[in-house]
């Protein structure tokens, strides 16, 4: 019986592989990701990482279903292939991983935006159990997204359906995204831009404490400093924003938020639900938001998850 798959999360920083049975991350292995020097570079590690999983746990290959990938841009999980980056393992494009995929280990291959196999991860095995109609955000050095709805992935005609939830727009004259869209909300409130939304904020301020991260600015805001606190209040307004952009267009049951940023939950939720209850037109009642129980182990749930339907198909 296949009961044992592998899920590989290519993260900005670091890449993530776990195997993965019956629903269950069962060990891990890490690497560094150095994504701007693309992918091509680090598969023969993952080979590596790999099959150093499979042998310790002594998976044979008739146990093997196969790999999923979560990947940090737009993928067309029906053709296999990466469609476009942003300044992260930009060569994946022309690589058929697919092919290398099963030139090493055969099985079934699944590869999705990383938000979207966060999603299926949360719906299935997380905080979205029990929903058919689910919304994850991540909130990191970018902002990610994706969207099942009537029990079903959102994938649209080109693949992109639901999972640029961070490149919704939150202030048309604010600031540039590296998406090349102006005032997105990952240009207004993600780790990637603070440093510049501080530094704008209050250039005082910013010589003073600098470099900043979420976990940094929210510390300050708890032990009282009222920039920061300001600071902090406008980023969540920012994902509020967001989020009620998803709920009108979607129509989700609930929200799940990961990333970062949720060390500072028992901030950030509160908040979080009083502005979106506020601010959405959802004469049924609130949706709820909620924290993410699987955190970083939800895209590779999600992305195994998959190769496991490809499996049962
Ligand atoms: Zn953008």
């Amino acid at each position: 019986m296949k009961r044992y798959a592998i899920g590989v999360d290519l993260g900005g920083t670091v890449v993530k592989i776990g195997l993965v049975s019956e629903g269950r991350v069962i060990d891990r292995a890490t690497l560094e990701a150095d994504s701007g020097n693309g992918l091509r570079c680090r598969l023969p590690l993952i080979v590596d990482r790999i099959e150093t999983l499979l042998a310790v746990h002594q998976v044979s290959r008739e146990e093997f279903a196969g790999i999923g990938f979560c990947f940090p841009g737009l993928a067309d999980s029906d053709t296999g292939r990466v469609v476009s980056t942003n300044a992260k393992y930009d060569d994946a494009v022309e690589i058929d991983i697919e092919a290398w995929a099963q030139s090493v280990y055969g099985g079934e291959f699944y590869i999705d935006n990383d938000a979207r196999m966060a999603v299926v991860g949360e719906w299935k095995y997380g905080a979205g159990r029990g929903s058919d109609n689910v919304v994850a955000m991540t909130i990191g050095t970018g902002i990610g997204c994706g969207v099942v709805i009537e029990g079903r992935l959102l994938q649209g005609v080109h693949h992109q359906a639901g999972c640029l939830g961070g490149h919704l727009i939150v202030d048309y004259r604010g600031r540039r995204c590296s998406c090349g869209n102006v005032g997105c909300a990952e240009a207004s409130a993600s780790s990637f831009f603070l440093n510049d939304i501080v530094q704008e904020s209050n250039p005082q301020f910013y010589r003073e404490h600098a470099p900043f991260d979420f976990r940094k600015i929210f510390t300050m805001a708890r032990e009282g400093n009222e920039v920061a606190r300001k600071i902090c209040e406008e980023c969540m307004d920012v994902w509020a924003a967001a989020i009620v952009n998803l709920i009108h267009a979607y129509d989700p049951e609930i929200v799940v938020i990961s990333g970062g940023i949720m060390r500072s939950a028992d901030l950030i939720l509160p908040y979080l639900r009083w502005r979106v209850a506020s601010l959405a037109w959802t004469p049924w009642g609130e949706v709820r938001i909620e924290a993410s129980t699987l955190m970083d182990d939800a895209g590779i749930l999600g992305a195994v998850e998959c190769v496991m339907n490809k499996n049962r198909k």
